[in-house]
């Protein structure tokens, strides 16, 4: 299987920014982008990084940068393209994970159904929002079934410091690695 990983964020746009602790967005996707990476490796799919380093794709346009990243899975025949976020919202109460697609029924259903099924056996303490569908630009250019994540909510005080946590990283990487390996057996790749 041949991954695109797009960690969200990156250079001078930091994603949302933690309250307590000011974690960014950006690091925290990287960080989980590069451990599902060499869970991937490890098990022999060819995964690739949209960026590895804290930087945007297109330095300073935020369209073009969105653009940039699903292309990168498009030039690459790639099996999937998989965009990492975290959450925020105004409310501190507002928690749990979520997987989008675009709208309408498509090849990108299944992906976000699988990685769903992976999160609820894994990261039981993380709760469920669940799939839905939104028109995320990042998406819609996408060849491939694509799937973004938002991995929990850096708003949300106990999830500030989930998110922050090398083992919790690790275990979030576990969750999609699982997720995209199990997808890739029922879709024949
Ligand atoms: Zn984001």
């Amino acid at each position: 299987m041949k991954v695109v990983i797009d960690p969200g964020h990156g250079g001078i746009d930091p994603g949302a920014v933690g309250r307590d602790t000011k974690l960014r967005e950006a690091d925290v996707n990287l960080a989980v982008a590069k451990l599902l990476a060499g869970r991937l490796a490890e098990r022999g799919h060819e995964a690739v990084l949209t960026r590895t380093a804290d930087a945007q794709l297109v330095p300073g346009d935020r369209n073009r940068d969105l653009a940039a990243r699903p292309e990168v899975a498009n030039r690459l025949h790639a099996d999937c393209f998989l965009s990492i976020h975290c959450n925020a919202a105004v409310s501190r109460e507002a928690r749990g994970f979520e997987v989008f697609t675009t709208r309408g029924r498509d090849h990108s259903d299944s992906l976000a159904a699988h990685i769903l099924e992976a999160w609820r056996t894994l990261l039981p303490d993380i709760r469920l929002r669940g799939a839905k569908e939104a028109d995320f630009a990042v998406l819609r250019r996408a060849a491939c079934p694509a799937a973004l994540v938002e991995l929990a909510f850096i708003s949300h005080p106990e999830e500030e410091r989930f998110l922050s946590g090398r083992a919790n990283q690790e275990r979030m990487a576990e969750a999609l690695d699982f997720g995209l390996c199990v997808w890739a057996r029922s879709a024949g790749i």
